[in-house]
């Protein structure tokens, strides 16, 4: 039986309750969450923090809004209910997407978008959704609040921007007409983590956006935001990729180079997931088969649900 070492527990009763007692335990001490990341790594003692702040009682960081042209997911928001939300998937298919296809309902129950972004794992999907929306992250610390763009909240694997006595507190993403998404993930089995995936967000002009003509050719794609996940990309961004679809034309052609753009700028390594050439080739081909699909949403089409689970790549 793994048994994490001797800890003090808090558990906060509001933000600022939360800050003070960051600030009173020191850097030793971290946020508990849903702990489905932070317990197995304490019962591995692959960390040993010396107090947990819980701050499961905190509903004011449990949100999910649209206001002020942003939608708003506070940070303690759970899995689960991103999945559910009727908002989330209106503007932004690609969250639906992602959600559908992290672990297994007992993880998204209880484990939180804010203990997603913040465990900071390479495979980790949000993070390259969230990338791929141009996403804000909200920090709150004793010197006050600060915004990050997402592709700056990773400074590297399991490390973030948050400094010691700050909390995550909100993730917002601007809501623009025109826009389309998805997300496309191959893993080993349902609910297992990615061999790789792509997050897709890309916006059309007005004549192929909603209720345009939108046939082949005759839009243009006026930004697109691409994300790797577990494949090397710096910032889980397709950076080159996003700078080619930049005024490209809405074409089949497009997309297939857009795909092999984002496969020619990764990184993948081989690990126990499968080979880094096998990984750079889903990087490219995830990447296609998002655009398509986030055309079609961008064109107000229905939209199939992703392709997970290993088949077809
Ligand atoms: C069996 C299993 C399968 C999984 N499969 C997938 C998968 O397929 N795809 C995927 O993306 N993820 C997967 N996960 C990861 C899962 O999504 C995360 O473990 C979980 O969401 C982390 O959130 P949490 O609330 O449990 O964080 P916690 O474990 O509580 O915290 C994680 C870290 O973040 C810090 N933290 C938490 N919240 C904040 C905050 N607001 N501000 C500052 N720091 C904070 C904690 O101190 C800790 O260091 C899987 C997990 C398990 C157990």
């Amino acid at each position: 039986m793994q048994v994490p070492a001797y800890v003090e527990y808090e558990k906060a009763t509001s933000v600022e309750h939360a800050l003070a007692l960051l600030a009173r335990f020191g850097p030793e001490a971290r946020i508990l969450a849903g702990g489905h990341s932070l317990i197995p790594m304490m019962k591995l003692r692959l960390v040993q923090p010396e107090t947990l702040i819980d701050i499961n009682g905190l509903s004011e960081l449990s949100y999910i809004t649209v206001t002020g042209g942003r939608l708003r997911i506070g940070a303690l928001t759970r899995h689960a209910q991103l999945l559910d939300s009727a908002a989330a998937g209106e503007h932004f298919a690609i969250l639906h997407d992602a959600e559908r296809v992290i672990a297994d309902p007992v993880v998204r129950n209880w484990g939180t978008i804010g203990g997603s972004l913040c465990q900071a794992d390479p495979s980790e999907d949000l993070s390259a959704t969230f990338a791929a929306l141009k996403a804000t992250m909200t920090i709150r610390g004793p010197d006050g609040v600060r915004t990050v763009p997402a592709r700056e909240f990773h400074t590297g694997p399991y490390e973030t921007v948050v400094a010691p006595g700050e909390l995550l507190t909100e993730i917002s993403i601007a809501i623009r007409p025109g826009g389309g998404s998805a997300y496309e993930k191959v893993g080993r089995r349902v609910g297992d983590w990615p061999i790789a995936a792509a997050a897709v967000a890309i916006w059309l002009d007005g004549e192929g956006g909603a209720g345009g003509a939108g046939g082949e050719g005759g839009a243009k794609i006026t930004e697109a935001g691409l994300g790797l996940t577990a494949v090397g990309a710096r910032h889980f961004a397709a950076a080159e990729a996003e700078e080619f679809l930049r005024g490209a034309p809405a074409t089949e052609a497009s997309l297939a180079r857009a795909g092999q753009i984002a496969a020619e700028h990764c990184n993948p390594s081989s690990d126990q997931r499968g080979p880094a050439d096998y990984k750079r080739h889903l990087a490219g081909e995830l990447t296609t088969r998002g655009l398509r699909r986030a055309l079609r949403c961008a064109r107000g089409l229905t939209v199939a649900g992703p392709s997970a689970g290993g088949r077809d790549a």
